[in-house]
């Protein structure tokens, strides 16, 4: 198990002894599943029949024509139920959880759309679900703690620490260890101990396998480039697997937040302000400081927001393999605004960011060529953010108005 897992330098499994055989029996069964092609055809049918899939590769005519140069096409993660690419993920460990035979399964969340689509999963499988929140974002996510209890599961609000994303991740952990027999953690992205990064991978790679066949049927040739937004990192890995041994350039979008020479970002990759390290279980680049304390981070969307990313991408930053750029908070308003009105298309903040960088390089190819944006989500959920950002006076009026219902 020790030297499994690795990508270059980076992955890995750093476990307390007391896991390491809950790790190991999940590796063997995951192992199994890879290499079985009626899995892969069950996950299809499931998906298809619960969640949109195949999703389309719509051309957004308006946008191409508005920036004049290479045809934009957008893969469209949006459509998945619960409306982002985490469907993919949960299903997929939902039917190996079955597999297992296991009854429970636990997960960590910060924003909530994690513990929305896991629990989304429970019900639709019939099992026990516990989701662990820090207080502070329970507070914050209301809309999606409400819906977690509505389908069955228990939120746990974590009082330690600060009270945030990574106290969840210990209290899940602790969980774990108490309950391994019976419980599997679902993992939300391609980060974590192995075989977590290659598991998350392996489901989200029905996106790049999806829409490299939709783009060959459309435009009969390759993408130039494909662009994806990374926070853990597994919509960009679930699209880039699909492109790997082609000539198509692989560009992961990062948050930027107020600047990436502000400090308040969440770049780990485009950035000087992360270096590697050992956290959570395994080796990547980390924002954190010279003694190895994670910095706070900064992102307008809460799912980009955060201090680690995928060993995979990591690996693939060092060698070339893939390019990283940084959006800001005010260029994914503005990029938002346009698609809207220009496509009728509400992609999700953290999705925006990828359609940013996109709009920054298309005027610069050529009209022959096209580019895949990956749509990890839809914008909906974003509403609060938004119409804040936005400075609506309805919107404000709106909320003045409901909250003195209840005055
Ligand atoms: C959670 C989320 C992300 C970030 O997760 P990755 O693992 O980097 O894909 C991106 N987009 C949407 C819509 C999300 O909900």
């Amino acid at each position: 198990m020790k030297d499994r897992g690795y990508f270059g330098s980076f992955g890995g499994a750093f476990l307390p002894e007391v896991l390491v055989a809950t790790f190991e029996e999940l590796d063997i069964h995951f192992q199994e599943v890879r290499r079985d092609e009626q899995f892969w055809r069950a996950y299809e049918d499931l998906m298809g029949s619960y969640s949109c899939r195949p999703t389309p590769l719509t051309f957004a005519r308006n946008l191409t024509r508005h920036f004049g140069g290479a045809k934009i096409y957008i893969k469209r993660e949006d459509l998945n139920h619960t409306g982002a690419h985490k469907a993919n993920n949960v299903m997929g460990q939902g039917l190996l959880v079955q597999k297992m035979g296991k009854k429970r399964v636990i997960a960590e969340t910060g924003a909530g759309q994690h513990g929305v689509a896991c629990a989304t999963m429970a019900a639709k499988f019939g099992f026990d679900c516990t989701i662990y929140m820090g207080e502070v974002d329970v507070m914050r996510q209301r809309p999606n703690v409400f819906w977690m209890e509505q389908l069955g599961a228990t939120v746990v609000p974590v009082t330690d620490g600060t009270r945030i994303l990574k106290d969840a991740i210990n209290e899940a952990f602790r969980d774990w260890v108490t309950n391994m027999d019976t419980t599997h953690y679902v993992l939300g992205t391609a980060c974590g101990p192995h075989p977590f990064p290659q598991m998350v991978t392996f489901f989200q790679s029905i996106i790049g396998k999806e829409a490299r066949g939709q783009i060959l049927e459309i435009e009969g040739q390759l993408p130039r480039r494909v662009y994806a937004c990374v926070g853990g990192g597994s919509n960009a890995m679930g699209l880039f697997s699909g492109f790997m041994d082609d000539p198509v350039e692989l560009v992961g979008v990062e948050a930027a937040g107020k600047g990436l020479d502000t400090g308040h970002h969440a770049s780990r990759l485009c950035s000087d302000d992360a270096s590697p390290g050992i956290a959570q279980g395994y080796k990547t680049y980390f924002l954190q400081d010279d003694d190895g304390q994670m910095k706070e981070t900064h992102s307008i969307s809460a799912g980009l927001d955060y201090v680690g990313v995928s060993p995979i991408l990591a690996d693939m930053h060092d060698k070339g393999q893939a390019r990283f750029e940084g959006a800001t908070d005010a260029e994914v308003v503005e990029a938002l605004k346009l698609t809207m009105k220009l496509e009728g298309i509400i992609p999700a903040l953290e999705s925006t960011h990828a359609f940013v960088q996109a709009f920054k390089e298309a005027p610069g190819l050529s009209t022959k060529d096209c580019i895949i944006i990956n749509q990890s989500g839809r914008g909906d959920k974003d509403i609060f953010t938004v119409a804040d950002a936005l400075d609506d006076p309805k919107w404000k009026s709106f909320i003045r108005q409901k909250a003195g219902q209840y005055a």
